[in-house]
Parts: structure tokens; C-alpha cells; sequence
């Protein structure tokens, strides 16, 4: 038998990622593992990230949380899908929701059913047949022991640190508080040895984690692991985000809202709302944004508005020597598919199925890494799908560049010579270009598109 050579893990950053790696590996490989995680409170989190996608249950599944008491401790609520208003047009809702649509035999895709019933004048709307999207627009929700949805959750990020923080630290991961002042590398090959506190104190460790955020402290500035840049792809690059008392009973959906630069978030909790808006500080000033976002909110503001700055992307490696990158200092796909927690949960359980016991902490081959690429890729793709030109801009001008989606007044539109008619634009509900879809690269005759197109 191979000896444990690897037992140190050290967990740089106590925002959502790292108390989930740690809640996570603590209760999975606990009595393997020396955990120890270190954070500041002065730093502190990024604050947001609230809503989240159905894996966020199998997640809990998998950590033995009891879900009553999740739902009372993060002040959660049930999230059937998300709303997109006005990015067809201003006035129009598209609730993606979590649930299949139809049921498929053998034969043949439910859509086939659904297409020649419509072709014989009856069969209704698409939606009718997905009780999860219909239940969203009734505002109604059912959970039980055989409940049928498929759903997800919002919650407060800072009471799911806690309570995750709660869990690990239950399970033996112990908590430094202060600043990294600097990390001790090996004179040999360059890995990390240690973390170096502002007190002095070295926190030594076999593995290291970085989940210090947008910083990236272990993969970027020690490691120099490189940026891939996204925002060709996902033009938004600033937030602003603020909290208000509810108004009304909380909707089984998150909202998000078009606006000419960008999108505004609106997620229900138990006991407040979470308001954000998503733009582009070249499309739109701050102090515009801002005045937006104040104009659009309701309910009285729980804190001041608080201003996000980011860059759509991935680490080019997010394992690179002794450290794995998770969270946002592996990289951030914008918050419109509210992907990014459910990144962090891929994440950590393929390091717990890839975990080095008995040999290097070097990323062990390339499969180490293809399964986050491939959900990494997936969620940006769904994103960009939905990004497409500001609503004002499309419905007014009537004609938008199929290839980079965006409208004559973009930049990017410049070099670019394909317009799409704004017939395929609307059937395709999605960035699908005149040669094909960006979701899939099918073709337009792709009966695999056929019932979204139709729809
Ligand atoms: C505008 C916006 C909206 C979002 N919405 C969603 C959403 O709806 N759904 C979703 O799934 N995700 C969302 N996300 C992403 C989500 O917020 C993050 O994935 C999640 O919060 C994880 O953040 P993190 O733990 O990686 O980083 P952070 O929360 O920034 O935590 C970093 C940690 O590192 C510590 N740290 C940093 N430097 C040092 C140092 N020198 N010494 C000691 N400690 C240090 C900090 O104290 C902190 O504990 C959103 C993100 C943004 C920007």
C-alpha cells in the first residue's frame, strides 16, 4: 500500500469557496486529512452569490446536510429557474426553469409529439408540459418526500459561510484569523511551503487551496498561472450590489433583468432581498449604473450600494504545483446562470476524487483538470447564449451582428459584417449565428434545436 505522503491541507480564503472545500473535504476525508484554513475579517468576502443551481442539493446530499435546517440557518428560499424580462423585447419573460419539458419514449424526443400536434392545431404552448416552469409562473411550490420538482435554492452568502464554517470546524478544520503577508515557496522546484501571516506565524501545509478570491494570492501572484480572458465572449466586467427589506412574499425564481448595458438581479430571500446590476463600465458610467439600480429597486436599503469590479474568465491552470485554485480565483463566469457556486462544488469534488494521498501534489495528468473545463465552458456558453444586445438596442434597431451578438453601436460589432434577421434572432432564443448555434454548433436544421427554435 502506497504511504499517505500528502496530509497537510491548508485553505488559503474563508469566503463561500473556501469554508465549502473545507465543510466538504472535513466531512469526506476527514480523519486523512490535517485541515487548516486561514482568513482575515479585515479583507473580508465578496458578499454575493446568492443563487444557486439544483447540483447545490446533490452537493448537500453528499455532505449529510439536513435541509430544514440549512434553509433556516442561510435564510433560504426554493428557486425553480430564473426569469429573463426584456431581453427579446421590452415587456417580454422567458422563465428558464429546471424541469424537462415533455416526456420522450423510445421513438422519439417529446418535441416530435409536441410539433405534429401543433401542426394538427392543438397541443398547446411548449411550457404547458413542464410543470416546474408552470409552478414558477403560479408562484406555487410543492417539496416532499417524493416531491416532483427539480429545484435549487437562494440564500444568504455570508449565513452559508457560517453555517459551512460551523459544519467544518465540528469536523476538526481549524481557523487561523489574520492577513497572509507572504507565501514561503521551495527553493528546489518552486511549490508552496508555507503561508506567512502579518504576525509571523507560518502556516505550513502539504496542499494548498486558494480561495482567496478575485486575488487569486497563491495561483496568479506566486504562481503566475495566467488569465484566460472571456469578455469576448461575456461583456460585462462591474456590479453593484445592494440589499432591501422585502416587499412582497418571495417568487420561486430569480429575476434577471435587461437593461441597455447590462442586466439587474433581484433574489428573494426569507428575510430580505438581494438587488444587483450587471454592466459594462464602458457602455455605462458608475454613477449612471447606480442611478439606475436606485431608480429600479424597491423596499427600504438595508446597506449602501456596493461596487463589484471583475473580468470574465478562467485561470489558465487551476492546478498548478501544490495549489488548486477554487472559486473566484480560478476565474468567474458573470452571474447571470448563477453558475458560479455550483463551479466551486465541481470543483472541490473532483479534487476529492483526484486527491494525491500518496504522491505528489502536482496535478497527477490532464484529466485532472478536463471535467471543470468542461462544466467551466458550459456555463459561459449558457451565459453568452443569453447576453445578447441590450434589449433597447435590438428592438429599436432591428438588426444585430448574429456572430459577436452585439449591436451596431458596440465595438466589437465594427469588424464584423453578419447580421442575422431579426426573425432568427427571436425564434432561436438564443446567440445562434446564421452558420450555426453557439450552444451546440448544430446546424439550423438540428432537430436537437428544433422545439426551442420552434417555440
Ligand atoms: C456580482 C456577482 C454576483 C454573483 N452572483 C452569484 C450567484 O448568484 N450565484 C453564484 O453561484 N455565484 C455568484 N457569484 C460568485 C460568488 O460570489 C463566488 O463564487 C463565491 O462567493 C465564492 O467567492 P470566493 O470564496 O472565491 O471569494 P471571496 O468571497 O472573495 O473570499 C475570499 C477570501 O479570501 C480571504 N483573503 C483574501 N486575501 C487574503 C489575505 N491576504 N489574507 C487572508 N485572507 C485573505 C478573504 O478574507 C476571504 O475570506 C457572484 C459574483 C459576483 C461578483
Amino acid at each position: 500500500m502506497t504511504q499517505q505522503t500528502i496530509r497537510k491541507v491548508v485553505i488559503a480564503g474563508g469566503g463561500t469557496a473556501g469554508w465549502t472545500a473545507a465543510a466538504a473535504l472535513a466531512r469526506q476525508l476527514g480523519p486523512l486529512l490535517d485541515i487548516t484554513l486561514v482568513e482575515s475579517e479585515d479583507i473580508g468576502t465578496v458578499g454575493v452569490g446568492e443563487s444557486t443551481i439544483p447540483t447545490a442539493r446533490t452537493f448537500n446530499a453528499l455532505l449529510g446536510i439536513d435541509e430544514a435546517e440549512f434553509m433556516r440557518a442561510t435564510q433560504a428560499t426554493f428557486k425553480l429557474g430564473i426569469a429573463f424580462e426584456n431581453w427579446g423585447e421590452i415587456g417580454d419573460r422567458y422563465i428558464h426553469s429546471f424541469g424537462q419539458v415533455g416526456k420522450s419514449t423510445w421513438m422519439g424526443g417529446f418535441h416530435h409529439f409536441w410539433m405534429q400536434a401543433k401542426a394538427q392545431g392543438f397541443g398547446g404552448d411548449l411550457g404547458d408540459y413542464c410543470l416546474e416552469l408552470k409552478a414558477a409562473e403560479g408562484e406555487r411550490f410543492f417539496t416532499g418526500e417524493n416531491g416532483p420538482l427539480n429545484y435549487a435554492y437562494h440564500l444568504d452568502a455570508g449565513l452559508y459561510g457560517q453555517f459551512l464554517r460551523r459544519m467544518a470546524e465540528a469536523d476538526g478544520v481549524k481557523r487561523v484569523e489574520g492577513k497572509i503577508a507572504s507565501v514561503r515557496q521551495s527553493g528546489t522546484d518552486g511549490s508552496v511551503e508555507a503561508l506567512v501571516m502579518d504576525s509571523g506565524q507560518a502556516v505550513e501545509g502539504d496542499l494548498f487551496i486558494d480561495c482567496t478570491g478575485f486575488r487569486g494570492l497563491l495561483i496568479e501572484q506566486t504562481l503566475k498561472a495566467g488569465y484566460e480572458d472571456w469578455d469576448h465572449w461575456l461583456p460585462t466586467n462591474s456590479a453593484l450590489a445592494v440589499q432591501t427589506r422585502s416587499t412582497e412574499p418571495a417568487k420561486p425564481y430569480t429575476r434577471a433583468i435587461a437593461h441597455r448595458a447590462g442586466w439587474r438581479w433581484k433574489i428573494p430571500l426569507q428575510h430580505r432581498v438581494g438587488n444587483g446590476l450587471v454592466y459594462c463600465n464602458e457602455h455605462m458610467s458608475d454613477d449612471e449604473a447606480l442611478a439606475l439600480l436606485q431608480g429600479e429597486i424597491e423596499g427600504e436599503t438595508l446597506i449602501p450600494p456596493r461596487l463589484i469590479r471583475y473580468r470574465t474568465g478562467r485561470r489558465r491552470k487551476t492546478w498548478e504545483k501544490n495549489v488548486v485554485a477554487l472559486g473566484l480565483s480560478s476565474g468567474f463566469v458573470e452571474p447571470l446562470e448563477s453558475t458560479s457556486i455550483h463551479l466551486i462544488m465541481v470543483g472541490v469534488t473532483r479534487l476529492m476524487q483526484l486527491f494525491p494521498f500518496g504522491g505528489s501534489a502536482r496535478p497527477r495528468s490532464t484529466a485532472t483538470t478536463a471535467l471543470p473545463t468542461t462544466s467551466w465552458r458550459r456555463s459561459a456558453t449558457s451565459s453568452s447564449c443569453t447576453i445578447r444586445p441590450p434589449n433597447g438596442a435590438t428592438a429599436r434597431s432591428g438588426t444585430a451582428c448574429a456572430r459577436c451578438r452585439s449591436p451596431t453601436a458596440w465595438p466589437n460589432a465594427s469588424n464584423c459584417s453578419e447580421r442575422a434577421p431579426r426573425s432568427i434572432r427571436r425564434r432561436a432564443n438564443c446567440s445562434r449565428s446564421t452558420h450555426g448555434c453557439r450552444c451546440c454548433w448544430a446546424s439550423a436544421s438540428s432537430p436537437r434545436h428544433s422545439t426551442r427554435w420552434a417555440a
